[in-house]
């Protein structure tokens, strides 16, 4: 995987005259947006997980940026002024780990450039374009296995111009060190050294760097006025609509999961086959696991186990895993999920009993607590987030309570992770179930359970009630072999590292906001219909509404389904047992607007069955 990127952004861009008097290039604005800002965009979605901005002229433009974008980090090079791009690129080697994608700032370009060169299997390549009449081309010169001879501004001065650098390579980490030895052993006859001219003494002494040339590139660089009125002309608008020749119709699914994702999210499942027994597959589900737990506790606190299943699969790991033989589970049963609960631990023959509370008050959590103690319950399990209603039940006043006396916690989370903030130490939850497509924004396909590191430790020696679903061993192999021991879906966990990728970006108070936002829009909407929602707005979740079907005659849940689908917006019908309801969620990668456009629809299906 290439998962960082350097961008180089030191220069004075002095050939913009007042436009960049007061800001680096990389601000310039095409299309509402800096040009700089664009490129974060386009590599965030390919999915880079760091970005290394190296600053220099006006670095506060990107400081601001990073407070923006959570992973920009900087390096800054103080001599920027009187050194050129390659010691701006050597400030920011240190930061490198492995290959990375090195970029120009002031570049306009189509983000299939770097699928391009992610696609490489090559490790040192330059991305070239065919003639682009631009006016300040850099060719280049190729040897007959298209490696890099040497470039320059004057084609006279090459043998042959096989095509145009574009400012996007691809390198690794050794040939960047290369790059910076040359640099340092030339300080005294170039001092201004540009970091093409460092490539081509690489490449031509030994360390080849390959040029791929793709002939119709739309890209292009911004140095002087020409350039700017050339690129909001006809370069931007040529890649707006490249790009979104290749955008994914719309679908906004409101129901609870499957959640809507970004295209990226769905591109990202595109990848070159691989057996998922590799180090290299390992290593992404690796990452996957540590990001998860660093989004629900402390570094080293919580431990992620992942299964190949649904949400259900990391519940049943967690009621066959987590109970001892001689331990008494109590499960709050306050919808659907709880109950489901209910049911494996009854098929597990696990000593346990329900505490029944209905789904649409507050539940009455005295009571509960009363039970606990009095019943000499050493397990409770509970849903963070009951999906069956849109309730909220108070999980972190109850696992506190379990925790000082001494009783383990299970919390179904499915539908709370990634949108309400969790740390498990402060919420004293000892495991907690969830999976790729819901909150976090990704595929179906893998369950997640989080442990808490001593709680994980302590179900070593419990009875193994299931094979597939054991947590323990499922956790202990993956850290022995660096692999799971069943098959994942391996497209799935490439789209969850976008997920988690595009999670941390939004924040995770971010995404409730912008949820909460949605849900505003909702249910102003379904109060102005005369729609009754039966869980107070006070007790509601935020994340899905559970509405009384109108009383109206006319009224048939499929028809108000079939004319929302017709517009491009899934809805659900209910799931409570003793009331006619249909419910609309508002999780995943939907906007305000779109929750507008859903409830224009509603107001006219209304209209329709008066
Ligand atoms: C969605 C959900 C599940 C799991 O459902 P799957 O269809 O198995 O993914 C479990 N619990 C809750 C609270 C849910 O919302």
């Amino acid at each position: 995987m290439i998962a960082q990127a350097v961008i180089m952004a030191g220069g004075l861009g002095s050939r913009l005259g007042d436009r960049t008097k007061a800001m680096p290039k990389g601000f310039l604005e095409i299309g509402g947006m800096p040009i700089v800002e664009q490129s974060v965009r386009k590599l965030i979605a390919a999915g880079i997980e760091e970005i290394i901005i190296g600053t220099g002229y006006h670095k506060e433009f990107y400081e601001d940026l990073a407070k923006k974008y959570t992973c920009i980090k900087l390096a800054h090079n103080a001599a920027y002024a009187d050194a050129g791009s390659m010691r701006t690129l050597a400030a920011c080697v240190p930061l490198v780990k492995e290959d990375c994608l090195v970029l120009e700032s002031d570049l306009l370009y189509d983000s299939i450039g770097l699928n391009v060169l992610i696609n490489e299997t090559r490790r040192n390549v330059i991305l070239s374009s065919g003639k682009t009449g631009s006016g300040d081309e850099v060719y280049l010169q190729v040897d007959n296995d298209c490696n890099l001879v040497k470039h320059s501004k004057k084609k006279e001065e090459l043998e042959s111009v096989y095509s145009e650098l574009v400012g996007i390579t691809k390198l690794s980490r050794k040939t960047l060190d290369l790059m910076v030895a040359y640099m340092d052993d030339h300080r005294q006859d170039i001092p201004m050294m540009e970091y093409e001219v460092a490539m081509s003494a690489v490449s031509s002494s030994g360390n080849p760097i390959a040029v791929r040339k793709v002939e119709y590139y739309t890209w292009c660089e911004i140095d002087d006025e020409n350039h700017l009125r050339r690129a909001v002309e006809q370069i931007f608008p040529r890649i707006a609509e490249n790009e979104s020749l290749r955008g994914i119709r719309r679908e906004v699914l409101l129901n609870p999961g499957p959640a809507t994702t970004t295209d990226s999210v769905k591109y990202a499942q595109v990848q070159a086959d691989i057996c998922p027994r590799e180090n290299e597959f390992g290593d992404v589900m690796g990452w996957i696991s540590k990001e998860l737990s660093l989004m629900v506790g402390a570094p080293g606190r919580v431990e992620t186990v992942l299964f190949g299943g649904s949400g259900t699969a990391g519940d049943e790991a967690m009621i066959s895993s987590c109970v001892p033989q001689d331990g008494k589970l109590l499960i709050v049963d306050n919808g659907a999920y709880g109950k489901r609960m209910a049911k494996m631990a009854s098929i597990y023959k696990i000593n346990y009993e329900t505490f029944a509370s209905d789904g649409i008050h507050r539940m009455d959590v005295e009571a509960l607590k009363s039970r606990l103690l009095d019943g000499k319950f050493t397990h409770l399990a509970i849903v963070y987030h009951e999906t069956t209603t849109g309730i909220l039940n108070p999980v972190p006043e109850v696992c506190r309570f379990c925790h000082e006396h001494n009783i383990v916690t299970i919390v179904d989370a499915v539908s709370a992770f990634a949108a309400i903030p969790i740390d498990m130490d402060r919420d004293c939850i000892d495991f907690m179930s969830s999976t790729s497509n819901k909150n976090i924004q990704g595929m179906a396909g893998l369950a997640f359970v989080f442990c808490r590191k001593e709680a994980l430790e302590s179900i070593k020696d419990y009875p193994m009630r299931n094979y597939y679903l054991n947590i323990y061993d499922q956790h202990h192999y993956f850290i022995k072999n660096n692999q799971m021991r069943f098959t994942p879906p391996v497209q799935t966990a490439y789209a969850l590292r976008q997920a988690i990728i595009e999670t941390k970006i939004e924040t995770i108070e971010g995404r409730y906001e912008r949820y909460t936002a949605c849900w505003k829009v909702l249910i102003k909407a379904i109060k102005e219909l005369g729609l009754e929602m039966p869980v107070p707005e006070s007790e509601q979740s935020h994340l899905i509404v559970t509405i009384m079907d109108p009383r109206s005659p006319k009224y048939s849940f499929n028809d108000m389904h079939d004319l929302s689908r017709e517009h491009g917006y899934t809805i659900y019908p209910g799931k409570l047992s003793d009331a006619p309801t249909f419910r609309i969620a508002n999780i995943g990668d939907i906007r305000p607007e779109e929750m507008e456009g859903f409830t224009k629809i509603l107001a006219q299906y209304m209209r329709s069955i008066q």
